[in-house]
């Protein structure tokens, strides 16, 4: 699997100071609330589990999934619910765990259903954001790490369901999408 990257993007080091900073920062901006925190799966689960841990906040946990890729690299465009949270949302704070912004659908589509829902307020937190690829006007409150307009692997994304448990983030060698 490792043999299959061309670059790394960031280390597992640069991972765990980014969780630590965000970490620290919802810290003190949740001081005496008790926000539902939504991770958007599959993606985001990693960056997640180590965020929460850096918390120093009560919380509930949840989780969604919704699907936009079908198992390429371009976005579909269209936003489809997969999994809805268990949760009822209505006057709590919530904040959506995400691996990456990209065009911003998603995230749009996200905050647009718990709004309607009557969420009292609504944040994201990412661990990347990508903001040349931005199509829709959405923004992160909280980001982790910037990349540039590049298919990303590792530490919970995927191509093609594959390399989500690397523990770094990288670039696949071209040859990889030909193969697989
Ligand atoms: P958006 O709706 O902002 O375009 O993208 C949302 C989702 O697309 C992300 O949560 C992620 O699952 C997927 N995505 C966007 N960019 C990348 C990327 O560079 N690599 C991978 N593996 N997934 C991506
Ligand atoms: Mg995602
Ligand atoms: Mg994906």
């Amino acid at each position: 699997m490792n043999n299959d990257i061309l670059k790394t993007l960031y280390s597992k080091e640069d991972i765990q100071d980014a969780c630590r900073r965000l970490g620290q920062q919802i810290t003190s901006d949740y001081k005496g609330k008790k926000p539902i925190v939504i991770g958007v799966l599959k993606g985001a689960i990693f960056f997640m589990t180590d965020v929460v841990r850096e918390m120093d906040v009560y919380i509930d946990i949840d989780f969604i999934d919704v699907s936009s890729y079908h198992g390429g690299t371009a976005s579909s465009g269209s936003i489809e619910l997969v999994k809805d949270v268990e949760l009822d949302v209505k006057g709590r704070d919530v904040i959506f765990m995400e691996d990456i912004i990209d065009t911003g659908r998603t995230l749009k589509y996200l905050e647009d259903l718990l709004a309607e829902r009557g969420a009292k307020s609504i944040k994201v937190c990412t661990l990347m954001d990508k903001p040349e690829g931005r199509v829709v006007d959405a923004k992160a409150d909280y980001v982790g790490l910037e990349v540039p307009n590049e298919f990303v692997v590792g530490y919970g994304l995927d191509y093609k369901g594959m390399y989500r448990n690397l523990p770094y983030v990288g670039v696949l060698k071209p040859e990889v999408y030909s193969d697989k």
